[in-house]
């Protein structure tokens, strides 16, 4: 199991092996090859990005039972796109468009477990699935619920600017059917549940999004949230804590 940080350090951006309260840098790419630099960096004194930049993200939506209110369960994942410009870091800001708050629109988070992918993949199957993933980290799949229900599409509810924070870094070597996922909004929990509940687990969603959509190494699909997440609000913070991995922590802001 090693955790790789992206970070940002006196102007530059470098990976590391995260070590305790330390970052360990190294040159070179996790996904690729890499060395250890012999540098290292107190996690405190660096400014953490997302772990990877992504071309896509996949997010797959109504993926528990605890989600779904009277809805039935669908048979099989429902993927949908979150845009890259979405992404933001551990630490980063969650921004409510000015339109949202001016149209007094609902801002859920929605805990979730996100795989980052670590080779292009292509007609997966659920054996061979997992040597596509190099690793775990946090997703919040921000959603702005009125223009989910309302628009025609989810993209302004789902890929608006800072809608898709990951991070604070990325695990490797997990066991996916066994990560609890937590989400706290100023402290309190909201949601609590194992991925022992997905619906459709990794394996079936790689296989299945994999048959028609060619995954980029270094993209993220975020896997579903549980339960009923809450709304939040500017001057909030927001919490996703990810077992084996850690805690992404994000404000609220409004747009001014
Ligand atoms: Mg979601």
């Amino acid at each position: 199991m090693t955790t790789f940080a992206r970070f940002e350090t006196m102007g530059d951006t470098k990976y590391g092996i995260v070590e305790g309260d330390n970052i360990s840098e190294i040159s070179g790419s996790p996904l690729g090859s890499y060395s250890r630099t012999g540098n290292s960096h107190p996690v405190s004194g660096v400014r953490l990005l997302p772990p990877v930049s992504p071309s896509k993200i996949v997010a797959i939506g109504l993926n528990y039972r605890s989600h779904l209110g009277d809805k039935p369960g669908p048979k099989v994942p429902e993927p949908f796109l979150k845009a890259s410009t979405a992404v933001i870091g551990n630490g980063d800001n969650i921004v409510i468009p000015k339109v949202a708050i001016d149209e007094g629109v609902k801002i859920q988070p929605e805990a979730e477990l996100a795989l980052v992918i670590g080779k292009e993949c292509k007609g997966a199957t659920e054996s061979t699935a997992l040597d596509y993933v190099f690793a775990y980290t946090c997703g919040n799949d921000v959603s702005a619920r009125d223009w989910q229900n309302n628009d025609l599409q989810w993209t302004r509810a789902k890929s608006s600017d800072t809608f898709g924070p990951v991070g604070p870094w990325m695990t490797t070597d997990l066991d996916p059917t066994n990560i609890q996922v937590v989400c706290r909004v100023n402290g309190e929990e909201k949601q609590n549940q194992n991925t022992s509940d997905l619906l459709h687990p990794v394996t079936r969603i790689i296989e299945y999004v994999s048959s028609v959509i060619t995954l980029n190494a270094g993209d993220v699909i975020m896997t579903g949230t549980p339960g009923t997440p809450g709304d939040i609000h500017p001057g909030d913070i927001v919490e996703i804590e990810l077992s084996g991995v850690g805690i992404l922590k994000n404000p609220v802001v409004a747009e001014s």
